[in-house]
C-alpha cells in the first residue's frame, strides 16, 4: 500500500493570506502546505480521504484520473468542499458517517436525486459507522471515533496504516484499534495548544503512546515554524509530512 500527501496544511493553507512571516516566504517548497487531504493507494486501486478546496490542483498533481473511493473525516471546509471538482472522474463512491452525508446533500443539492444538474458529480452514498470493519476497494477500513473539540468526527485505520486529522482528544478504547501500525498519520498544528486540535507535544505524546513504527504529522499552520528546523528537533521514527511525500510498499 502507498500513501500520497497531497495537502499537509491547516485550514488556511501555507502560506497564509497576507502573512509575511518566515515560514510563509520560505522558499522550501516542504514549507508549502495546501489542505490536508491524502491519496491510498494499492495495486491500481485508490481511495482519497477527504476532499477539500485545493482537490483540484492536487489532484492534477498527483496525475489522479479515478478514484475507488472517497472517505470524509469530517463536514469542515477545508476537508470536504471541493467535492464538485470530482465531476470529472465519473461514478464516485463516498463514505462517511451519516451526519456528514446530510450536510453534503444539503449544500450539494444539485448533486442529487430529481434535482441532479447535467455535469454535476455523481456521487453514490455510503454511511459508515465507528469501529465497523468495512472492506473497501480491496483494502480493511475501520473509522475510528476521534474528537474535534466537541464535534466527533472520524479517523481511519487502513490496513497497517491510521490517518487521523483534527483530533484534539479521543477514548482510550481507540488505542486498541491502533495495535501493530507500521504508519501513523496524525495531526500536529504548532506548538502552542489550541482549542480544537493537538499542538505538535500532545500528537508527540499521542504517537509515542500508539508506537507507530514511523509517525507522520501533518494539519500544520505557519506557526508550526520552518520544515527544516522543526523536522531536526522531533523525537526518533516522527517525522513532519510535506506535500507530495510518499510512502511506498507500507
Ligand atoms: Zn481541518
Ligand atoms: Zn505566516
Amino acid at each position: 500500500m502507498d500513501i500520497q500527501f497531497l495537502g499537509t496544511g491547516t485550514s488556511t493553507g501555507v502560506p497564509h493570506i497576507g502573512c509575511d512571516c518566515a515560514v510563509c516566504t520560505s522558499s522550501d517548497k516542504r514549507d508549502f502546505r495546501l489542505r490536508s487531504s491524502v491519496l491510498v493507494s494499492e495495486q491500481d486501486r485508490h481511495i482519497l480521504i477527504d476532499c477539500g478546496p485545493d482537490f483540484r490542483q492536487q489532484a492534477l498533481a498527483a496525475h489522479v484520473s479515478y478514484l475507488d473511493a472517497v472517505l470524509i473525516t469530517h463536514e469542515h471546509y477545508d476537508h470536504m468542499w471541493g467535492m464538485d471538482d470530482l465531476r470529472t472522474l465519473g461514478d464516485n463512491h463516498v463514505y462517511a458517517e451519516d451526519r456528514v452525508l446530510a450536510v453534503l446533500q444539503k449544500n450539494m443539492p444539485y448533486c442529487f436525486g430529481e434535482n441532479k444538474y447535467p455535469g454535476s458529480p455523481t456521487l453514490h452514498l455510503h454511511t459508515l459507522l465507528p469501529f465497523q470493519t468495512y472492506l473497501i476497494a480491496g483494502i480493511q477500513v475501520i473509522p475510528l471515533r476521534v474528537m474535534h473539540a466537541r464535534l466527533p468526527i472520524l479517523g481511519y485505520r487502513l490496513n497497517n496504516c491510521a490517518y487521523i486529522t483534527d483530533m484534539k482528544s479521543m477514548d482510550e478504547q481507540v488505542l486498541n484499534y491502533l495495535d501493530g501500525l507500521e504508519v501513523l498519520v496524525i495531526n500536529a498544528l504548532r506548538h502552542t495548544p489550541h482549542p480544537s486540535h493537538i499542538a505538535l507535544e500532545e500528537a508527540c505524546a499521542w504517537a509515542k503512546r500508539i508506537g507507530a513504527k514511523r509517525t507522520y504529522f501533518t494539519h500544520c499552520s505557519h506557526d508550526m515554524g520552518l520544515y527544516e528546523e522543526v523536522e531536526k528537533s522531533l523525537p526518533e521514527n516522527m517525522y513532519l509530512a510535506y506535500d507530495g511525500l510518499r510512502l511506498t510498499n507500507i
